[in-house]
């Protein structure tokens, strides 16, 4: 891939591309940046670029015809005609999709403002796109221009040693990236998370699963709520297919087994060996039924999904009436006694909140399930 910056400041440029891993890629012959003095192109003795604006104001204005002919130049040596980038506060705002976007083509031409600006109508005539770094306004192009040459560059094949690193980053598949932490084991007494350090493959990537998931939550919980919809669509659309059930199925709950992720973890394994095949809980006169047919997910503590359920028995029955064969299928308690003793304790203190009090003959909603569906 072939990157031109345009800029009135080349030094400024070439001294941060020059340096670490994208100047070792350019150096290897991974990409290739160039930068072109936008001044080189100038008509007069002076070789100035700018001008006042038309209407007035404060500031000078880059003027059209030496920025047509250097990006004419540029564009003249690319086999195709590159996209030509203006960075501009006023542009698309840079995201790692874009990024990526970019990181696809064979060339990208950079053009860099300065001043006030660049007089509009070469904009209009090179066609430019516009691209921004953020929604604040720094005093030139080259800043940005620079961001977009590193992100993209460290995406070309070659440039980074590895080429996994990038994958699990943040903003690659819409997640920020777990914590990381390197020697020592122990610092001012915080401790490297035991599950790094056990040199299990499984371990380490199921906690970097889990940890990144949990840090998107909490920092950018717009990211999260995004990529959590797209997986659950995911999960859901590949049970369809598998299933060649017709699109419009729809499924009624999606829903965490236990309160805890201990409890979490233990009754989704239970549920996906075919252990656990009913659940109950406390009725209330206010509550929606559940309809023998319907499509649950069950996703793990974490919000992935884990597979989907069926429903396929419903009953209101009184406590005391839950039969042995009933409170087995629960898959917790191998008796009917041990059932009645952790259920009665959680249905009393269910009741308790809803203001009222439980007795053995409370009415609970019983379900039986399959699961139809897990990956
Ligand atoms: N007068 C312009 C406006 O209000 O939209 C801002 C001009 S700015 C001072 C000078 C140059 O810096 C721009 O032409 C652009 O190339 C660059 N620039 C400034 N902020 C930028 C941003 N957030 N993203 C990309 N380029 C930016």
């Amino acid at each position: 891939m072939r990157i031109d910056i345009a800029t009135l400041f080349t030094d400024m440029c070439d001294s941060v591309l020059h340096e670490s891993i994208v100047g070792r890629g350019i150096k290897n012959g991974f990409i290739e940046i160039y930068t072109h003095d936008i001044r080189d192109y100038t008509e007069n003795r002076h070789r100035k670029v700018d001008d006042k604006p038309y209407g007035g104001g404060t500031g000078m204005v880059m003027q059209a015809q030496p920025v047509y002919d250097c990006v004419m130049d540029i564009i003249s040596k690319h086999e195709k005609r590159p996209r030509v980038i203006y960075m501009s506060p006023q542009g698309e705002t840079l995201t790692q999709e874009k990024v990526k976007e970019l990181a696809a083509e064979d060339g990208l031409i950079l053009l860099c403002g300065h001043y006030e600006g660049i007089d509009q109508r070469v904009l209009d005539e090179l066609e430019c796109e516009e691209l921004s770094i953020g929604d604040y306004v720094l005093t030139g192009g080259e800043l940005p221009a620079l961001i977009v040459a590193d992100a993209v560059a460290r995406l070309q094949k070659g440039v980074l040693p590895n080429e996994d690193a990038y994958s699990i980053e943040s903003h690659y598949n819409g997640l920020l990236e777990h914590p990381q932490y390197t020697m020592p084991r122990e610092w001012r007494g915080r401790e490297v998370p035991i599950e790094l350090t056990l040199g299990n493959h499984e371990v380490i990537s199921e906690w970097q699963r889990k940890a990144a998931l949990r840090v998107t939550a909490e920092k950018r919980p717009d990211m999260h709520e995004i990529y959590m919809d797209r997986l659950v669509q995911e999960f859901w659309d590949g049970f369809i297919s598998a299933k060649g059930l017709d699109d419009d199925t729809d499924y009624t709950q999606i829903f965490r087994v236990g309160s805890n992720e201990g409890e979490s973890n233990r009754l989704l394994k239970r549920v996906l060996r075919g252990k656990k095949r009913a659940t109950t809980c406390l009725y209330t006169d206010d509550d929606i039924l559940p309809e023998k047919g319907e499509y649950c997910i069950i996703t793990d503590w974490d919000g992935v999904p884990r597979c989907v359920t069926k429903v396929t028995r419903v009953q209101v029955i009184p406590f005391n009436k839950i039969t042995l064969e009933q409170a087995l299928k629960e898959g917790e308690d191998t008796t009917l006694e041990a059932w009645r003793d952790t259920h009665r304790e959680v249905y009393a203190r269910n009741a308790e909140q809803l203001d009222f009090e439980f007795s053995d003959d409370s009415k609970i909603i019983y379900e039986e399930f399959r699961v139809e569906y897990k990956e």
